[in-house]
């Protein structure tokens, strides 16, 4: 279906300006949201001139605009017995192309703004991955730190209590972010299913023996450094032998280091928000394993790593300083894997500085605008989040489909298609990067990739 573009319309560089001023009129005080929507916007200049129709539907007006937002009291008992209460929240951004999906964020930081950067860049992620799975993402200001099991399972429960109205695996199914690992799923499943009496594929990242699939916890990692693969191939290059700076030690983290093992690289760094490790001798296996030991059983600090292992140095976070020290130590290849925004333009530097050739991100939009700018000028393999980090949700989609199948894959089985899928999201992003006119900037690949079959779905559909 295509809509005559009425004359007079302005250039699609003003009307991309015209849309992000009201975005950020409307949207006050919501700084990640505005930072992610001028990322995906400044990439569609060219697209907006070759596809009028889509300025005529007003899609970037509507696209910009969560379909439903849920902001809701979580009110829980501590193990004193007090009172607690806590902010959920659900942003459904999109779902012109499947049911909602998107993962959950358990931390101090979460507020409205942070949650809706993140489900809009959902939106393209998961369109990128092939996938039918429209955009999401929720959360709460809870922080799983220093809690007890008990505690963090009654704040599951009250939350799931409100969300299982919102919810389901044909509307939108959550999954886990920062804060919210295998634990946490667990205690909102046992929730959602006690309420609706209903043993249903509602939540990813579920436990094997209930549902879960073999790779969902290796899957955001893994997909990283296959998508980091492909970049060095169109080098003729492997990772073998790359030295690499690994940030968090979550999970995103942990598996990103595993398979960088497998393929001969040596990962050299870890952190968490009390500050970074670097150990010259490099993590080995015993290492991973010592420190997925203390992250997600001991529920414990990186600091003791240094304690640990002899030749390693803790530095821990100084916020005086004007950069980041891991992205000041000398490496080939850089995996942020904790945050947003933690490579600021002075980090960026710093890391072409000291000879960095590839940066691919497994967190969320860790790079400021300006970082990206550094890397984007200077031409070096970067691998945006939302097209390196689609693994994680993809294998979620895999999930779902095991899950109205009632049938396991097996492990080998995920893992090619999680492969095949990010050589596939790779090859989409460079490919539409050359097609239009910017070959090599897989930021445009992935922004136009992902925005054009959701845009077109809109389309179909009618003004919804
Ligand atoms: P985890 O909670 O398992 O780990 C997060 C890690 O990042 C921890 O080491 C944490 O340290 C650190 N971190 C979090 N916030 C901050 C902060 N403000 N400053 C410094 N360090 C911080 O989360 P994940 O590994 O699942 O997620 C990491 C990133 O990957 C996030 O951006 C997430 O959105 C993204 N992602 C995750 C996917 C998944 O499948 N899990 C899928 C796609 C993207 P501390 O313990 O001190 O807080």
């Amino acid at each position: 279906m295509s809509v005559m573009t009425p004359p007079g319309i302005k250039s699609s560089g003003d009307y991309i300006e015209e849309v992000l001023a009201t975005v950020k009129a409307k949207n006050p005080a919501e700084p990640e949201f505005h930072q992610a929507v001028q990322e995906v916007l400044d990439s569609l200049r060219l697209v907006l001139q070759r596809h009028p129709e889509y300025r005529s539907a007003k899609i970037l007006e509507r696209i910009t605009e969560p379909e439903r937002v849920l902001m809701f009291r979580v009110p829980w008992f501590d193990d004193r017995g007090e009172i607690q209460v806590n902010r959920g929240f659900r942003i459904e951004m999109n779902s012109a192309i499947g049911p909602y999906k998107g993962g959950l964020r358990f931390h101090p930081s979460v507020n409205l703004g942070i949650l809706k950067f993140l489900a809009f860049e959902q939106v393209f992620k998961n369109s990128l991955t092939t996938l039918p799975m429209g955009g999401g993402k929720g959360g709460s200001d809870f922080d799983p730190k220093g809690k007890s099991d008990n505690e963090v399972m009654r704040f599951c429960q009250s939350f799931m209590t409100e969300l299982s109205r919102h919810i389901g695996p044909d509307t939108d199914v959550p999954a886990g972010d920062i804060g919210v690992g295998g634990r946490e799923i667990g205690f909102l499943f046992g929730q959602y299913k006690r309420l609706r009496n209903e043993f249903t594929g509602v939540l990813t990242g579920k436990g094997l023996n209930w549902g879960g699939s073999l790779i969902r916890p290796e899957a955001t990692g893994y997909g990283c450094v296959y998508f980091a693969a492909e970049m060095l191939k169109t080098k003729k290059d492997t990772l073998e032998g790359k030295l690499c700076l690994v940030s968090g030690s979550g999970n995103v983290s942990q598996y990103t280091v595993e398979k960088l093992l497998q393929l001969g690289a040596k990962p050299i760094t870890w952190s968490d928000s009390d500050g970074v490790i670097f150990d010259p001798e490099g993590i080995d296996r015993e290492k991973l394993a010592w420190v997925m030991e203390l992250k997600n059983v001991r529920r414990g600090r990186i600091r003791e790593y240094a304690d640990k292992f002899k030749k390693a140095v803790f530095m821990p976070t100084d916020i005086k300083l004007d950069h980041n020290p891991i992205w000041n130590i000398k490496a080939d290849c850089a995996f942020p894997s904790a945050t947003q925004n933690e490579i600021k333009k002075r980090d960026a530097e710093n890391l072409l500085k000291n000879g960095c050739k590839l940066v691919a991100e497994g967190a969320n939009m860790p790079s400021t605008l300006e970082a990206t700018k550094v890397f984007l000028d200077a031409k070096i393999l970067y691998g945006p989040a939302k097209a390196a980090n689609a693994g994680g949700v993809a294998t979620s989609g895999l999930e779902m489909s095991q899950n109205s199948q009632r049938l396991s894959w097996s492990r080998e089985e995920v893992d090619d298609r999680l492969h095949k899928i990010m050589i596939a999201i790779h090859k989409n992003c460079f490919e539409t990067a050359e097609k239009y006119g910017t070959p090599g900037n897989l930021v445009n690949g992935a922004n136009i990739g992902g925005f054009l079959k959701v845009a077109n779905a809109m389309l179909d559909q009618g003004l919804v």
